[in-house]
């Protein structure tokens, strides 16, 4: 019998890797609380419907992408594709409109897609989200991407742009609809089969295919800025002018649509890195519908997501730093059997002090036990032999420069305090 691997399309993330995703998170919640975000976290789990009507009949998440299961009572559930249907629902379900508005929360967590696996893209994958409800402000827009452009620049990510479009309202998206499937027509069987079954149900998705004969036909197309009403259209002048005021690198993409159904008016990606190597590190925008899709109260929100391994990835490509390993500040080695009570008295003094600090459990012999606490990463080795326990010492050995010196016993853990070497 073989024994059990990980589904299709998950993995872990070990220690090597799960270190770096530490930083990642610490510095999203130190960014989400300056910027004042209080963090929600939200079941794994919804009932299917938010997700179909929240996020739209006719998006590929909900179509082809939904972890969907009946659970024992024969109710539908989902595990959650995304972050902004659960934040909307919980906004709504715990009343949060009685809150002074907008209500900024973030959250962070994995997400369930079933896509085809490939390199960097996982079925079970975490986000960092942001979401800004119970405003109409264009300048919460603003605030929502000058958010996610601080925590990239915290994390060392190069060149930040912000690449913005206005997909519209319900009172100008129809009119754009209409416009763009007039412009369509007549090369209708251009187009790819995908394409083809969007005329009808979702026209706007057309124009972010990737395909290159949908991409050539649908150079000259109406975009959604052409057809905006008048509010959209100035939502959309202050949103440009609250980024000049930030002093953020924009610029236009008419292509822009996102995926989800949900988006209006404003809709966002941040890109990083030179161009030919550039990546999408966050995608986001308003959805001032969404709460009322769902069965709520008109309830206007903006927000963004951007996915941990994509940054981590991202980090790793251009070099970033991810701050200091935390390994061992100390390796407690003990020459004999007999004293080794001694040792562990000393260990359990170095740890209640805030020392990161480990000891030999498999019977290795002196020599090894050097050995190994070189090879942990710990920056000294303390010492306990019958010389030691007898003249109340402890032996601290610098394993990066090999000097070594007598220390008082009670001295032990102040002397690695302060020596600068003290790890994270
Ligand atoms: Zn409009
Ligand atoms: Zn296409």
């Amino acid at each position: 019998m073989s024994s059990i691997s990980a589904p299709r399309g998950v993995r872990d993330i070990l220690p090597d890797e799960s270190w770096k995703w530490e930083h990642v998170l610490d510095v999203t919640a130190r960014t989400a609380k300056d910027f004042g975000y209080r963090e929600i976290h939200l079941p794994v789990f919804e009932h299917t419907e938010l997700f179909s009507r929240g996020v739209g009949e006719t998006t590929d998440v909900v179509e082809k992408e939904m972890y969907t299961f009946e659970d024992r009572a024969g109710r539908s559930l989902t595990l959650r594709p995304e972050l902004s249907a659960s934040m909307v629902r919980s906004y709504l379900e715990n009343r949060m409109d009685k809150l002074h508005q907008p209500v900024k929360l973030w959250s962070a967590g994995p997400m369930f897609r079933y896509e085809r696996p490939q390199k960097g893209r996982y079925r079970q994958f975490w986000q960092i989200d942001f979401e800004a409800m119970g405003s109409q402000d264009p300048y919460v827009d603003v605030e929502t991407i000058a958010l996610s452009l601080e925590i990239f620049k915290r994390l060392g990510l190069s060149r930040l742009e912000v690449v913005v479009n206005s997909v519209g309202c319900p009172v100008c998206r129809p009119v754009h609809r209409e416009a763009l499937q007039d412009f369509l027509r007549p090369r209708l069987n251009d187009l790819c089969e995908t394409c083809q079954t969007r005329f009808d149900r979702n026209p706007l998705r057309i124009l972010d295919c990737k395909n290159p004969a949908c991409r050539e036909i649908t150079d000259g197309a109406p975009d959604t800025i052409s057809c905006l009403c008048d509010e959209c259209s100035s939502h959309f002048s202050e949103v440009r002018k609250g980024l000049d005021t930030i002093g953020a690198a924009v610029s236009i993409d008419k292509r822009l649509v996102r995926g989800l159904d949900y988006y209006t008016k404003t809709a966002y990606e941040v890109l990083s890195g030179d161009l030919g190597a550039q990546n999408a590190v966050c995608g986001g925008g308003r959805y001032d519908n969404l709460a009322e899709s769902i069965g709520g109260p008109h309830t206007p929100g903006v927000g963004f997501a951007a996915g941990v391994e994509r940054i981590v990835l991202t980090m790793e490509q251009q070099g970033c730093s991810f701050g200091r390993q935390p390994l061992l500040d100390a390796f407690v080695v003990c020459s004999e059997e007999g004293i080794r009570d001694e040792a562990f008295k000393l260990l359990y003094e170095l740890r209640s002090a805030g020392i990161a600090a480990d000891i030999d459990y498999s019977g290795r012999s002196f020599k090894a036990q050097f050995k190994f606490a070189g090879g942990s990463g710990a920056s000294f080795a303390c010492v306990v032999g019958p010389e030691e326990v007898s003249s109340g010492s402890v032996t601290v050995k610098d394993l990066q420069s090999g000097e070594q010196r007598q220390v008082a016993r009670g001295d032990v853990a102040s002397a690695i305090m302060t020596s600068g070497h003290k790890n994270g």
